[in-house]
C-alpha cells in the first residue's frame, strides 16, 4: 500500500521537476495518474524523438528499461532515470545479444533491422532501428532486393514481411500481452457490439489481426479513433492506450480485447506497471535508479537508432 496520497505525490514531483529541471516522459501503455503527470506522452518513435530534443537535465522515463536505455543512447550527457529498475520487456529478454550474434552469423550478408524493443546491447549489433510507427517504411526506404533479418517480435516481423514481400529472416520472439489476446473472445464481443471496429497493434498473432478493421501503432491506432467516424472500438493492444483514447473521444466507448486466460489482466502489460506515482517521486528525489550504459556499447548503438530517425524525418514520421 502507498504511504502518501495522490495528491502529495503530485505536487512533490510537480516541484521536484521544477527544481532539478526533469522531465518525465511516459508511454502510452501507463497507468492513466502517470500519464496525467508526465510531460510527453507518447509510443517508443514520438518519445525516443522527445528524449533527443529536449532541454532538460534529468529524464525519467516512465516506462520500461530499453525505453530509458533509447533515451540515455540519444541524449547521453543526461541523467536518465527509471522508477523501477526490475521494468523489462518479455520481448526485449526474448532475444540475448549471444544468441543473437550466433543469429547474424547464420544468416550473413543481411541488413539487421531490430525493433526498438530490445537490449541497448542488441540495439548496438544492429544497422537499423524501427518502432511499430515507421517499420514497414523502413523496409520501403531500402532497396527491394536488400536481404533482411528483423528482430525480435515474429508477429510485427510477419506483418512487416506481408506488407513489403522482403526477403526476411525473422526471430522467433513475442510480447507477453500481444500474444495473449484470444480471436474467440475477441469474435464475442464483436457479436455482441456489432457496430464496433475492432483495432489492434501488429504485434497481434496473425488470426487477431486477420479480422481487424485497422492494424497501427499505438498512435496510429490513437489517431485512427479521432479520425474515424465510428462510435465503438475493441481494442487489441495494452490497454493503458485505452486512457488517452477516451481523453481524446469524450462520446466514443472503448473495449479492451480480452486475454484467453480470463482470469489474468494479460492485457496488462506486468512490466510497465510497476512503475507507480510513489516510486517515480522516489526516484525523482534520490534520482537513482539511474540507467548507465558501457561507453562502447552506447556508442555501438547511436548509429541504428539515428538511421531511424533520419529516415522517419525524411519520411515526414
Ligand atoms: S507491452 Fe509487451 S512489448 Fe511492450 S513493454 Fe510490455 S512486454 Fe514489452
Amino acid at each position: 500500500m502507498e504511504k502518501y496520497s495522490s495528491e502529495y505525490l503530485i505536487s512533490e514531483i510537480t516541484r521536484l521537476k521544477k527544481l532539478k529541471n526533469a522531465i518525465i516522459l511516459a508511454h502510452y501503455y501507463q497507468t492513466g495518474d502517470i500519464q496525467d503527470i508526465a510531460d510527453f506522452v507518447g509510443d517508443s518513435l514520438a518519445l525516443s524523438q522527445k528524449a533527443a530534443s529536449n532541454t532538460a537535465d534529468i529524464i525519467l522515463f516512465a516506462g520500461v528499461k530499453f525505453m530509458a536505455e533509447t533515451a540515455k543512447i540519444l541524449s547521453p550527457e543526461k541523467k536518465v532515470l527509471l522508477p523501477d529498475i526490475n521494468a523489462g520487456c518479455s520481448l526485449a529478454n526474448s532475444c540475448k545479444a549471444e544468441d543473437f550474434k550466433k543469429f547474424i552469423s547464420d544468416n550473413p550478408g543481411r541488413t539487421v533491422i531490430t525493433y526498438v524493443n530490445t537490449t541497448a546491447d542488441i540495439k548496438a549489433l544492429s544497422d537499423i532501428i524501427c518502432t511499430s510507427s515507421n517499420a514497414v517504411q523502413i523496409v520501403e526506404s531500402l532497396p527491394p532486393d536488400e536481404k533482411l533479418i528483423f528482430a525480435p517480435d515474429r508477429n510485427l516481423g510477419n506483418y512487416i514481411l506481408n506488407k513489403t514481400g522482403s526477403d526476411m529472416v525473422i526471430w522467433n520472439g513475442t510480447c507477453h500481452v500481444h500474444e495473449e489476446f484470444s480471436l474467440e473472445a475477441i469474435l464475442r464481443l464483436k457479436k455482441e457490439n456489432p457496430d464496433a471496429k475492432i483495432i489492434v497493434h501488429p504485434e497481434c498473432e496473425l488470426p487477431v489481426r486477420l479480422v481487424a478493421d485497422f492494424i497501427g501503432s499505438t498512435s496510429a491506432l490513437l489517431e485512427f479513433t479521432k479520425k474515424d467516424h465510428g462510435n465503438s472500438y475493441i481494442v487489441g493492444t495494452e490497454v493503458g492506450i485505452i486512457h488517452q483514447m477516451k481523453k481524446e473521444n469524450p462520446s466514443k466507448n472503448f473495449i479492451p480485447a480480452p486475454p484467453k486466460d480470463s482470469t489474468c489482466g494479460c492485457s496488462e502489460c506486468s512490466f510497465i506497471k510497476l512503475v507507480t506515482l510513489e516510486k517515480i517521486y522516489k526516484c525523482l528525489l534520490n534520482e537513482e535508479p539511474e540507467i548507465l550504459i558501457e561507453e562502447d556499447i552506447l556508442i555501438k548503438a547511436q548509429r541504428p537508432i539515428r538511421r531511424m530517425m533520419e529516415i522517419s524525418e525524411k519520411l515526414g514520421l
